[in-house]
């Protein structure tokens, strides 16, 4: 038997764009037709979607127009109320079909739907939990499940990434990439190398992080500081102006690079639970006896799952509690920052920056103030605001690999809106949509590179970048370059 559908919510608008195609993996069921991907219920017993969170959701449909998947496809089982509504057939027995899981994971995980919610419903947790399900009672196709492997076994080990930097560097430098992407062979052979290699930022040296870095001036804090996968191996300027401007902010920065690996987020958000787990423990040990007052994280999506370590590991005897005393001790370098006040003086900074909530900082962690408080306090800086500033950019850590056609649309219509601000500098706090956007914008016409204002060009930096610039009084065109 099938649940009715949804009621009807208020009219909402339809698709912003033409709509075009779904993901491979999400494959329609109009008919109902396609076999379950699993004998029996779609959920275990296991933490599934707690049926008491589905009931809070009242249709009213107010989060459809801020959810990409609606926004690119106007499927309303593509909408947060639809997926929603497949989590309740699924607590009522019925099983786990091709279609459901396609619809599932067609979702980015944004968190867009979590804050347009007037009734306070928790999707975060709905999806993670659903999420966690597919992955242990879903078999995926066999090159789905190779391909997922593949991205598993590179992008959370940093060494592993680093080992890719020589040839990438080679890559770049002899010119290849230019001539690759005149041919326009690779997006058609093979859409998702082509993917990997249109986000891969140029790469500059990246010198081993210190385990340590001291104080500047009087001790204020001592903080641990996250290096990150991705960020580690291919922004190694932004942990290294990140830890600049926390020691010129009167804080010691413990490092430790040889102890912390992955924090588990791109694993926790894509369903993989006990791999999430394993990398929350080796974390939660690399800074046991380090006596740090914070952990500080640049990069938005690893700081959403960092504060989310005491649920993660709430069953485990041996780790709870410390992962609960670990998870309140979590900042964004935005909030620290802001919560110690600035003590280190701030050099003009004559730019025009247009400033990029990435979802897991403006939705999943609430930190939309403290990013724009400390860039306003810059002087000579001027801010400007992007238009739909709640959609994704389509990058939602590896959902762009994975769904590349809908992704490339998504990053564009950002990007869009991003050079129509007319800013110099776009600035936002997490690697991901800051490959993802820059990997956009010269299909548009628009530049990266150094250009004139007003030309179609717009460089990009971390917001740590920015504020390390105004510390060491660096000219703009550091930044700009
Ligand atoms: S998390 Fe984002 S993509 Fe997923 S349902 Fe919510 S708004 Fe849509
Ligand atoms: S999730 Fe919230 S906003 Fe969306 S339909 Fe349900 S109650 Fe309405």
């Amino acid at each position: 038997m099938t649940a009715d559908p949804p009621p009807p919510g208020p009219a909402v608008p339809g698709p912003a764009t033409p709509a075009g195609s779904r993901p491979v993996s999400a494959p329609r069921d109009i008919l109902g037709l396609l076999p379950p991907a699993a004998g029996g219920p779609a959920f275990d017993a296991h933490r599934p979607p707690p049926a008491e969170l589905v009931a809070d959701c009242v249709h009213c449909g107010f989060c459809l127009p801020t959810c990409p998947t609606y926004v690119l496809w106007g499927e309303e089982m593509d909408s947060p109320r639809g997926r929603i509504h497949l989590m309740r057939q699924g607590l009522e027995g019925e099983p786990l079909t091709e279609s459901m899981v396609g619809h599932f994971d067609a979702c980015l995980g944004c968190m867009a739907c979590v804050t347009a919610c007037p009734s306070g419903v928790r999707y975060d947790t709905l999806i993670e939990n659903t999420r966690q399900q597919v992955e242990r009672r879903h078999d995926r196709p066999a090159r789905e499940r190779a391909l997922r492997a593949a991205i598993f076994a590179l992008f959370p080990y940093p060494k592993r990434l680093r080992m890719l930097r020589g040839p990438l560097r080679a890559y770049q430098a002899s010119g290849l990439r230019r001539l690759v992407a005149r041919t326009g062979l690779l997006p058609r052979l093979a859409p998702t190398l082509a993917t990997l290699e249109s986000l891969a930022p140029r790469l500059t040296r990246a010198p081993k992080p210190p385990e340590r870095v001291p104080a500047y001036g009087p001790r204020r804090a001592v903080v641990g500081m996250l290096t990150g996968c991705v960020q580690s191996a291919f922004f190694p300027g932004v942990n290294a102006a990140t830890a600049r401007v926390l020691a010129a902010e009167g804080c010691e920065v413990v490092i430790n690079p040889g102890r912390q690996g992955c924090c588990g987020a791109l694993s926790v958000h894509n369903g993989r639970e006990a791999e999430a787990q394993a990398f929350a423990r080796n974390l939660i040990d690399a800074f046991a006896d380090t006596g740090i007052d914070y952990f500080v994280v640049n990069a938005a999506g690893c700081g959403s799952s960092l504060k989310d370590y005491g649920e993660l590991l709430r069953d485990d005897p041996r780790y709870a509690s410390r992962a609960a005393a670990f998870a309140a001790r979590v900042r964004d370098l935005s909030e620290i920052l802001v919560e110690l006040g600035p003590v280190a003086r701030r050099h003009p900074l004559p730019v025009s920056v247009a400033y990029h909530d990435a979802c897991h900082l403006g939705h999943a962690q609430g930190v939309r103030t403290q990013p724009r408080e400390l860039l306003r306090a810059i002087p000579e800086l001027e801010l400007r605001e992007i238009a739909d500033p709640e959609l994704c950019c389509g990058s939602a850590g590896v959902w762009n690999v994975l769904n590349p056609e809908p992704a490339a649309r998504l990053g564009e219509r950002k990007a869009r809106d991003v050079l129509g601000t007319g800013a110099q500098l776009l600035v936002t706090a997490n690697p991901g949509c800051l490959m993802q956007i820059a990997a956009a914008i010269p299909r548009l016409g628009g530049s990266t590179e150094p250009r004139p204002a007003g030309s179609g060009g717009i460089a990009l930096a971390h917001t740590a970048q920015v504020l390390d610039a105004s510390i060491r009084r660096l000219s703009v065109d550091r930044l700009l370059s």
